[in-house]
């Protein structure tokens, strides 16, 4: 039953499907997340700020939770990452796949198990080798052939390693050609078709401080169908198999990666997780069947999925220009906070919040102030006609690859993070500050 209360707060609110379950329009034209309103977020951490719902991430790890029982779930780290985002994982029974020392590290040191991380990479530096080893890091995924002498010399002759092997499906999944990583000419991992992946493995059969525990790879990113991973698993297998045959081999466990698509904007297509779980656990053991096999382990490395519907980017318009055939509608940020649009044409659903208006909606694009025509965060938007200078705009599912990409450009600083949670406001990332850029500067 809807109370005609509902109707109005629905008709004002408007979609908000691609919000966190939390949002509520406590007043007209106001709306609040974890319970704490977007204006007051926006005066109290200045803008722009990212705003991370703290339930909507927990809720997010129990799903998969839920979907994947048997599975273990790990968060990849380069969505987003800073200290209560590992602390979070740790608490809702996540492991991590990071991708750097600096991941790493952070993780440890703010007390993550680090048998319970994995560190992968295409290019991985020695102090990045350095410091999984030193930290015990739980499993290494070799993505190269040299990194095998590499490793197993690092290791030293009575060390233990557990490593995986990045295969190449030779799959083509994905959002934009920029994040598809299952093909067979791109810089990740090792094909399966030309023979590659199979001479790594028999290379690292041959160290014996290097225990091989599976295979993993990862096809893309926001991939919104089930059959690329489905086709994975059937190739995965498939030379699982023929390793059985030539050396004996059984692996425990097969990493199917991350990449799961989410819904930017209301109307998109979200991957399923349950329909997801389902059909690759039935794919997985009818292949392992059909070969013989024990059915591995799985592992999934979700991260976009994880953190992206839970954040908000908040900006302040600083101007509205009107030209020919377009309203320009300038906040306070921009590519430097989120490369995305500019990297693959991403595209976003801004709202205005923190005021009430009775205008018509017209489209307008709303830009950043970066020194750069491409500098654009959406394009031909429908906002209110009377959007001016202080009204502050809001940009849902902006929670993963934001502030992980950010940089200094036009030395504006990084925006900070602020958790949002029953009420109340907390910062986790405090913003990058003009003394933080000198500090850094430090010759003449
Ligand atoms: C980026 C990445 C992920 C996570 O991808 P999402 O699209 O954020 O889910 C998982 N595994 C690996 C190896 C990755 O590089």
């Amino acid at each position: 039953m809807t109370s005609v209360h509902d109707t109005a707060v629905t008709t004002l609110a408007g979609d908000l499907s691609v919000w966190p379950a939390s949002t509520a329009e406590p007043r007209p034209g106001d709306l609040a997340v974890g319970g704490v309103p977007l204006a007051e977020v926006a005066d109290r951490f200045g803008t722009p700020v990212y705003v991370l719902d703290e339930s909507e991430v927990r809720d997010r790890c129990r799903i998969y939770r839920d979907a994947f029982p048997d599975t273990e779930i790990l968060y990849a780290a380069k969505a987003f990452l800073c200290r209560a985002m590992i602390h979070w994982m740790q608490e809702e029974g996540l492991g991590l796949d990071v991708c750097s020392a600096g991941e790493l590290e952070l993780a440890v040191t703010t007390g993550f198990p680090a048998e319970r991380i994995v560190l992968h990479g295409n290019a991985k530096s020695p102090r990045d080798l350095e410091s999984a080893l030193r930290l015990g890091v739980g499993r290494i995924v070799i993505d190269s052939p040299s990194e095998i002498a590499r490793l197993a010399a690092a290791v030293g002759p009575h060390g233990h390693q557990k490593v995986m092997v990045r295969v190449v499906p030779g799959i083509s999944a994905g959002g934009h050609e920029k994040i598809r990583t299952g093909t067979e000419d791109q810089k990740f991992g090792l094909s399966i078709s030309d023979g590659y992946a199979q001479h790594a493995i028999a290379r690292i059969l041959d160290q014996p401080q290097l225990e091989l525990t599976g295979l993993h790879c990862h096809l893309g990113s926001q991939i919104t169908s089930v059959k690329p991973y489905l086709a994975a698993v059937r190739r995965i297998v498939g030379l699982m198999a023929r390793l059985h045959e030539q050396h004996g081999l059984l692996l425990p466990e097969l990493d199917l990666g991350g990449g799961h698509g989410i819904a930017y904007r209301p109307g998109e297509q979200a991957l399923d997780l349950t329909t997801l779980a389902r059909k690759v656990r039935t794919e997985l053991a009818e292949a392992c069947a059909a070969a013989g096999l024990p059915v591995p382990r799985l592992i999934i490395e979700p991260g976009r999925a994880v953190a992206g519907p839970a954040g908000i980017a908040l900006y302040r318009v600083l101007a509205v220009k009107r030209t020919g055939s377009h309203t320009y509608v300038a906040v306070d940020g921009g590519m430097s906070d989120n490369p995305r649009p500019a990297l693959y044409g991403v595209r976003y659903a801004p709202r205005l919040v923190g005021r009430r208006t009775t205008a018509d909606r017209a489209p307008v694009t709303v830009v950043g102030r970066h020194c750069e025509a491409g500098d654009v965060l959406a394009t031909d938007v429908e906002l209110p006609a009377d959007v001016r200078p202080g009204d502050l705009l809001a940009v849902p599912v902006a929670g993963a690859y934001h502030l992980s990409m950010a940089s200094g450009y036009n030395l504006v600083g990084r925006p900070p993070v602020a958790a949002v949670r029953d009420g109340h406001a907390r910062l986790l990332v405090r913003r990058e500050s003009l003394e933080d850029i000198r500090s850094r500067d430090v010759g003449l």
